[in-house]
Formats: C-alpha cells, sequence, structure tokens
C-alpha cells in the first residue's frame, strides 16, 4: 500500500499514459508494460513515431532557446513537462542566464515522483514543480510555487509543447487564453501542435490507437493550429512543422511525412 504521502499514490500502472508512452518511444526508462505494449502498437502504425517525438522535443530545446538568447525571457511557465529528460527546459535555459526561473506543470503522478530531478537548479535561479491540471488554468496561476517564482511585471515565456493533442475542443483556445491573459506585454508563447497534414492515413491510425487506450487524441489543421496565435506577433518563420522552425544541423534529412507537428514561437503584443 502507498504511504499517504507518496507522491505516486494516484500511479495507474496498468493502463497506457501519455507522458510513460513518450517516454518509452524517446528511449526512457519511466514507463511500465501497458505503456510499451501501447508504443508498440502506434509505431506498427507508424514506423516514422519516434522521429516525429524526437523533433518535437528538439523544437522545444531550440524554441527555449530562442526565447532565452534572442528575446531575452528570464521565467517560463512549462505546461504538460514530461518525464525529466535531459536536457530539459531549466537547464537550457539556465545554461543562457542562470538567473531564470522555471514552473513546471503536469497531473502525471509519474512526472511529480520524479519532479525533484526537474527542481536541480543552478544556485542563481529557481524551479518549482506544481502538480495541476491543464483544464483548471487557475489552480496552476493561483499556485505558491507561480506566485513565488514569477513576476508578473517581466515577461514570460509560456511553453505549451507536445500537450494540446490531448487538450479537446471547445476549451483548448480559451485555456492557452486564460494562461496568456495575466501575463505582460512582451511575454511568449511557445508551443506544438499535432497535426494529420503530412501523413493523414498512419497518424490518424496513431490517433485512434491513443483512444483505444483511453486517452483523448485531437488533431488539428493548419488554420486552427494558427488561431492558437491570433493577437500575437509571430517570430520567423511563422508556423511551421517542428523540423523547420530554426533549423539546425540535425534537422538535414529529416522527412516533412514524417514530422506530424506545428510549432511557432510568438510575442504578446
Ligand atoms: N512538453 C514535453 C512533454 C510532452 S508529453 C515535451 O514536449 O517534450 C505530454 C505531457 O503532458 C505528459 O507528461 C502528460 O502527463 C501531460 N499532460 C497531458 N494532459 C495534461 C493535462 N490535462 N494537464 C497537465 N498535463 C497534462
Amino acid at each position: 500500500m502507498n504511504a499517504p504521502n507518496d507522491p505516486t499514490a494516484g500511479l495507474v500502472t496498468s493502463r497506457a499514459h501519455s507522458a510513460r508512452v513518450y517516454d518509452y518511444i524517446l528511449g526512457g526508462k519511466d514507463h511500465y508494460p501497458a505503456d510499451i505494449e501501447a508504443g508498440d502498437a502506434m509505431c506498427r502504425h507508424w514506423p516514422a513515431l519516434p522521429v516525429h517525438m524526437m523533433e518535437n522535443r528538439r523544437f522545444m530545446h531550440r524554441a527555449a532557446r530562442f526565447l532565452a538568447e534572442e528575446r531575452g525571457i528570464r521565467q517560463f511557465l512549462d505546461i504538460g513537462t514530461g518525464l525529466p529528460t535531459s536536457p530539459n527546459l531549466h537547464e537550457i535555459v539556465q545554461e543562457v542566464a542562470p538567473e531564470s526561473h522555471v514552473v513546471y506543470v503536469d497531473n502525471d503522478p509519474i512526472v511529480l515522483a520524479h519532479a525533484r530531478a526537474l527542481l536541480q537548479s543552478s544556485p542563481e535561479g529557481a524551479t518549482a514543480y506544481v502538480d495541476a491540471n491543464m483544464h483548471d488554468p487557475d489552480t496552476i496561476l493561483d499556485s505558491p510555487e507561480f506566485r513565488e517564482l514569477i513576476d508578473l511585471n517581466r515577461p514570460v515565456g509560456l511553453m505549451v509543447i507536445g500537450i494540446m493533442h490531448f487538450i479537446e475542443q471547445p476549451d483548448d483556445r480559451r485555456l492557452v487564453q486564460h494562461l496568456l491573459d495575466p501575463l505582460p506585454s512582451g511575454s511568449h508563447l511557445a508551443m506544438t501542435i499535432g497535426t494529420a497534414d503530412f501523413a493523414p492515413d498512419e497518424v490518424n491510425r496513431v490517433a485512434e490507437e491513443y483512444r483505444r487506450q483511453g486517452m483523448p487524441f485531437v488533431l488539428r489543421d493548419l488554420p486552427t493550429a494558427a488561431s492558437f496565435f491570433d493577437g500575437l506577433e509571430l517570430a520567423e518563420p511563422g508556423i511551421a512543422q517542428v523540423h523547420r522552425w530554426h533549423p539546425g544541423p540535425e534537422q538535414d534529412g529529416v522527412d516533412g511525412r514524417d514530422i506530424a507537428m506545428y510549432g511557432a514561437v510568438a510575442r504578446k503584443p
């Protein structure tokens, strides 16, 4: 039986979970047989899935570095953090500016159990973890961790990476807007959004598999993806498949049919 303060108390391991399937496919070690079974089934539907997931993660790396280096952002709110996979967001931005603050948010008990690994901040900076659901944004904004680490007089980087496909309409736009509302001008939104625009048959089969495993899964076309950035100033090159957003040498040779994710970074005016 779990101890009363055991962070894994709410953990259900008999069913696949999105954070652990992602961890499994990316070669991590924090998953269970149900996640392996689900991940293998998804890769049978679409063998490019690991490439796609890796490029999503690499977009996060480049977008975080861009915000820290080019836009001077020193405080970040990361929604749907996932299991610690180095480099994590704080490692990237604190390499640029050690004084950076990062607040991580996820609702998976196993991510919570690993949160300590996410809290290894540079001595000059700070990191914190909030166990909360994106469907309840006020829990995030009212949390002591957010209030303590995030100064709302200075711009914030809101990271919504690799999570929107688990958030169903019609709530999706409102939730992102709700998180942006209190952030001052000069804040930025970095986001990736799942799409079946490039390999419709394969990607729709993966989506079906997630749903069969009990996880909601929403794919969005380009106009729907773009609508998340209404009223914001998109950084170059606008909305692109993630491997085409500020690509580096790692993106050489990536096939566009293997990438089912749009990404963009935009500034709140
Ligand atoms: N942002 C990371 C991890 C993406 S995996 C990256 O891109 O590399 C998606 C994460 O979103 C998982 O850890 C899952 O637990 C979390 N998640 C899914 N739905 C959520 C919700 N409603 N609220 C908070 N976190 C959620």
